[in-house]
């Protein structure tokens, strides 16, 4: 006969192994890194994964792919790239100078962190341009100035269709066309909670949000969720109550940051949320939170900023949290009980529209912005005429005098042709919240950090969830080149520890 203490003896022996056994046999069966979310972070993750010979699934809680990424307007950062028209080293110096009060008040062991991460971003984003084109064949070809950039350095494509979709409806086809027997696509499915064990992250539980039920999934995991400046009433008003009646150019959307934080993961940054000095203001729905982008390189072609007496306020090509500031200053504020925005005037002439008329067509279409005569526009803005026949001038002589405008654009109306005949587009325009530089705090291995800046086993991050590479301001373009760099550094990361380790 067993005695008693044996008998527990075995049994628990037999139980350990019964765990182990099975979690080997769940883990085998689908070794695999799981992506979570589908906008150009994670797609960029899931492609290098499978350029690592690993397989991949990627979970996105929408019906649809692409998140915010597939709404991105102006274009991809890169430097120096073959599509340049100037010799272009000035990118990180650029960088460094938008990252603001942030990384000059931080410590000189995190400023090196931030300056890694910079570096890391600027270094690679030749080679994530070129990752895009030459293994995409994504057209990149068209370089504008943003604001906060000394040269032209943001690529988009020769075409109609907009960079933002244009980069994720190619990864994204490409995963399902050439990848069918390594990558598995799910969409409509939400991650609620990352599994993990005495070494880290070990997998995901999640939503089927069309069949209602939960599943699990093991695997080494990429959390690539996007940012919260869609939550308005939420995180915003949480980590910066002065902006809660802002309106967003983001999708309101249910935050996931809070399953990073369950294990542990430092949030870092969260105050630090771009406002975008431009989101259009719709004629017919004045006071809707979820506004379209006027985006930035509206008026890196050209066009500029009238208050609602129609005098020009400020340099139109300062960095965005400065001419956010100028809006604010400078023009009436708007109130209702939800919503705080401001009158300002963006137009146009024929020379800034002349490259961009497929996105013009189409705000057109949405009667965000209008074409009329001078002679119209003053029932509206009532000093137009004298400040743009003023603007042409100075850039006849190519030189901003009243505010130090250096980047003029493709203006082309000259003084003399200014009369009440002239036709311009305008549209009206209020600051937007736009983008969130705080998340949960990587390190340049794209790996997340715990509260006490040790990366997290199992996990890696890439996009606007992670915090640390723009600290207080992002420069435009520089958010889908985060997705590409960061996406392909978490990927490679993933697919390596997939190869290697016990799951
Ligand atoms: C209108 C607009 C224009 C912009 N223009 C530019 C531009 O020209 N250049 C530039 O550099 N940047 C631009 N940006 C910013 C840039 O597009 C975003 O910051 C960037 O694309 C974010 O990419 P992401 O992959 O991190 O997140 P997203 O693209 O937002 O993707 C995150 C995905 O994760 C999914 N998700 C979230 N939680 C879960 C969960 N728990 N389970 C499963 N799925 C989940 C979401 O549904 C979403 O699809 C623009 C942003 C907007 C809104």
């Amino acid at each position: 006969m067993l005695s008693r203490k044996r008998l527990v003896f075995y049994l628990f022996i037999l139980i350990v192994l019964y765990q182990l056994v099975s979690n080997m046999l769940t883990h085998t069966a689908s070794k695999q890194v799981i992506v979570v979310g589908s906008g150009l972070a994670g797609l960029s993750a899931a492609h290098s994964v499978l350029q690592n010979g690993q397989k991949v699934i990627m979970l996105e809680m929408m019906p649809k792919y692409g998140g915010n990424s597939a709404k991105a307007s102006s274009g991809i950062n890169g430097a120096p790239t073959r599509y340049q028209p100037v010799k272009d080293d000035l990118f990180y110096s650029d960088t460094l100078r938008s990252s603001g009060v942030i990384y000059q008040n931080s410590d000189s062991q995190l400023k090196k962190e931030r300056e890694t991460l910079m570096k890391t971003l600027v270094d690679n984003s030749q080679s994530a341009v070129y990752w895009l084109t030459d293994h995409f064949g994504i057209d990149l070809a068209a370089v504008t100035q943003l604001g906060g950039h000394s040269v032209p350095r943001t690529h988009r494509g020769t075409g109609k269709i907009p960079p933002g979709f244009a980069i994720v409806s190619e990864l994204w086809k490409q995963l399902e066309e050439k990848y069918a027997n390594l990558a598995t696509l799910r969409t409509s499915c939400r991650v609620t909670k990352l599994i993990t064990d005495s070494q880290g992250v070990v997998g995901v539980e999640f939503e089927d949000l069309d069949k209602k039920h939960s599943e699990k999934l093991f695997g080494p995991v990429i959390f690539a969720v996007g940012g919260f400046a869609g939550d308005t009433t939420g995180l915003v008003t949480k980590y910066r109550p002065d902006l809660a009646k802002f309106p967003s150019t983001n999708s309101e959307r249910p935050q996931s940051i809070g399953i990073l934080e369950a294990i542990g993961g430092k949030l870092m940054d969260m105050e630090s949320i771009q406002v975008h000095p431009t989101g259009f203001v719709d004629p017919e729905d004045l006071f809707s939170r979820n506004k379209f982008l006027a985006a930035e390189m509206l008026r890196g072609e050209g066009g500029i900023l009238l208050n609602s007496l129609g005098d020009r306020f400020a340099n139109e090509m300062q960095r965005r949290d400065q001419l956010t500031e100028a809006v604010m200053k400078s023009c009436d504020e708007e109130l209702n009980d939800e919503i705080r925005q401001w009158k300002v005037w963006l137009v146009l002439d024929e020379g800034s529209t002349k490259n961009i008329g497929s996105n013009i067509g189409f705000y057109q279409f949405k009667k965000l912005v209008a074409k009329k005569k001078i002679s119209e526009w003053k029932q509206e803005i009532p000093n137009i005429k004298e400040s743009v026949k003023r603007y042409a001038q100075m850039v006849q002589d190519e030189k901003d005098t009243d505010y130090g405008r250096i980047s003029l654009g493709k203006w082309t109306l000259k003084p003399e042709e200014v009369t009440d005949d002239t036709e311009l587009i305008a549209g009206r325009v209020t600051p937007v919240l736009h983008f969130t530089m705080g998340g949960v705090k990587i390190n340049p291995e794209a790996q997340f950090l715990n509260i006490d800046d040790q990366p997290i086993n199992g996990i890696w991050g890439a996009g606007e969830i992670t915090s640390g590479v723009h600290s207080s301001n992002r420069l435009g373009g520089s958010s889908l080149l985060e997705c590409v760099v960061f996406g392909r550094i978490a990927g490679d990361h993933a697919a390596k520890y997939l190869a290697q380790s016990h799951i």
